[in-house]
């Protein structure tokens, strides 16, 4: 028992962006040594059939009704470690990629307790993937960017720069503002640019709209998309559906 105390620990684990069998070799190595699993509500519940051993703590952080305080989360991950226990914190996508796992390493390294993390793939680049579209490529796309439009200030980024950048644009949680942010792209000259709006991307409820800066926000309330959903802004949005992707599967337990 003593030894156990001695090796508490938390994985911050990335999920990846929704198909449960894009979790990563590892992720599911740490979630078979959990005792406690935090998990996202963004995070499919099958990734729990990993995690055998482990009590489970739904800590929902979505914007609006019923969520976490991340002060609680913080504060029951640093308990939990402390009382020995391996904690596997899953979030959805990557942890380090607009999901404060950031601020929670940082959290826990200011407690003294040892935290690894486990990268996953973000859906800034599964999502359209999953459509067929490449976030660069050498002949439409040099870089790509990955934003959010929901900031803890309430500014949102500069639209006029991003646009200027070149890059194909990766707008994370930007959906209640996507009128604004084609009014900004629109106005420094991105009008015409192909855009991809993909709701729940690579699960069995993605929903998608293909068009272009000018009339994304209309098709996308037309279809009746929401949160959880990506803006995808650039040439690549051209490719989209060229290529077939891997349908999610129902995992075997
Ligand atoms: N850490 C996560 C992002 C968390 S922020 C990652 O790396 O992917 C939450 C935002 O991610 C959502 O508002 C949405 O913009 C995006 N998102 C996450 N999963 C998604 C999915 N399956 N389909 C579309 N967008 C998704």
């Amino acid at each position: 028992v003593k030894t156990e105390r001695q090796n508490g620990r938390v994985y911050l684990i990335g999920a990846g962006p929704g198909d449960p069998e894009l979790l990563t070799l590892k992720a599911v190595r740490a979630l078979g040594e959990a005792d406690v699993v935090l998990i996202d509500d963004l995070v499919d519940r099958r990734v729990l059939e990993y995690a055998p051993r482990a009590r489970v703590v739904p800590v929902g952080k979505r914007g609006g009704c019923r969520s976490t305080p991340q002060q609680f989360i913080e504060r029951l991950m640093v308990r939990l470690a402390r009382r020995g226990h391996v904690v596997a914190r899953v979030k959805g996508g990557d942890p380090f990629v607009f999901g404060r796992g950031g601020e929670e390493a940082l959290v826990l390294a200011a407690a003294g307790i040892e935290c690894r993390v486990i990268p996953g793939i973000t859906s800034g680049v599964g999502v359209p993937a999953a459509l067929g579209i490449p976030v660069t490529h050498r002949d439409l796309a040099r870089g790509v960017t990955f934003v959010t439009a929901h900031t803890r200030d309430g500014n949102g980024p500069d639209w006029a720069a991003l646009a200027r950048t070149g890059t194909t644009l990766v707008i994370y949680m930007g959906m209640q503002r996507i009128g604004e942010i084609a009014a900004a792209l629109g106005a420094a000259g991105m009008s015409a640019t192909p855009a991809a709006v993909i709701e729940r991307g690579t699960t069995e409820n993605e929903r998608s709209v293909i068009g272009n800066v000018a009339n994304m926000a209309g098709l996308a309330a037309a279809a009746g998309l929401g949160s959880p959903a990506l803006i995808v802004i650039g040439e690549v949005v051209r490719l989209a559906r060229t290529v077939e992707s891997a349908p999610p599967q129902r995992l075997s337990a």
